[in-house]
């Protein structure tokens, strides 16, 4: 197994507060949150960002959307929306090179985030 923190969260190795589970996703709320529901998607499986993808990994993608929307819903995002964020890479400030979504709402934001 890799020497990852996410993979270890997923794994249940590294304490989280679970949100969302199923058998390629886990979901967890930020330790350092940027807006009243911060919460990361992650794949089980390891992959270290959107430039890592090949044709195998992302077959276990195909549900990607559908789970973010699962999610804003149980988090009661769905009638006022929310953003959704993927890092990739040092220069947009990916820290953890596990991908992660983060999907952040529950206050009004503003554009652009920079
Ligand atoms: P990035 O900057 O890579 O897009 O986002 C990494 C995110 O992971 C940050 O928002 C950071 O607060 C969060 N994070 C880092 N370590 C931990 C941890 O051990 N537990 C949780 N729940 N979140 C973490
Ligand atoms: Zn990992």
């Amino acid at each position: 197994m890799e020497d990852c923190l996410f993979c270890k969260i997923a794994a249940g190795e590294i304490p989280s507060t679970k949100v969302y589970e199923d058998d390629h996703w886990f979901a967890f709320r930020d330790i350092n949150p940027s807006a009243p529901v911060h919460v990361l998607l992650i794949p089980r499986q390891h992959v270290k960002n959107i430039l890592a993808l090949t044709d195998e990994t992302n077959k276990n993608f195909s549900d990607f959307f559908l789970v973010v929307k699962k999610i804003a819903e149980q988090e009661g995002l769905g009638d006022n929306g929310f953003r959704l964020v993927i890092n990739t890479g040092a220069e947009a400030g990916q820290t953890v090179f596990h991908f992660h979504a983060h999907i952040i709402g529950g206050k009004a934001m503003g554009w652009p985030p920079f």
